[in-house]
C-alpha cells in the first residue's frame, strides 16, 4: 500500500455478485479489483459492473461494522469473511438455477 496517492472506496455492484468494497484510485481499477474480490476474470465482469458509491478513504475504519481495525482494507477481516460468505452462497444460488429469479433490469453498459 503506497498510500500516497489519492484514493477512494468504492462499491462495486454486478448482476451476478454481491457488492464488492474495494479501494482504488480510478473506476477502472476498482473494476480489476472487485473482480478479484468475486474470484472471476476481469474481462468477464467489468462490462456489467457499476458504482454503487464511490467515497474518500477511511482506512482504519471498517465500512460495515464501524470497528476500528488494522489494515488497508475497506471492512474489517470478519466483515469480509461475512461478505465473502455471502458471495460464495450467491454464486451457489446462481449455480443451482437461481439467475433466473433476477429481477429483470436494463442492460447498463459502463464505458471506461
Ligand atoms: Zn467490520
Amino acid at each position: 500500500m503506497a498510500g500516497k496517492s489519492k484514493e477512494y472506496i468504492f462499491f462495486v455492484k454486478h448482476p451476478q455478485h454481491t457488492i464488492a468494497p474495494v479501494i482504488a484510485e480510478n473506476w477502472e481499477q476498482a473494476t480489476v479489483k472487485a473482480a478479484d474480490f468475486w474470484g472471476v476474470k476481469w474481462g468477464k465482469v467489468a462490462a456489467l459492473c457499476e458504482c454503487e458509491r464511490k467515497m474518500g478513504t477511511h482506512k482504519g475504519v471498517c465500512m460495515d461494522c464501524n470497528k476500528v481495525f488494522y489494515g488497508g482494507e475497506v471492512i474489517c477481516p470478519m466483515c469480509l469473511r461475512a461478505r465473502k460468505d455471502e458471495e460464495r452462497r450467491k454464486q451457489e444460488w446462481l449455480k443451482s438455477g437461481g439467475a433466473s429469479l433476477l429481477p429483470k433490469r436494463g442492460l447498463q453498459v459502463k464505458m471506461i
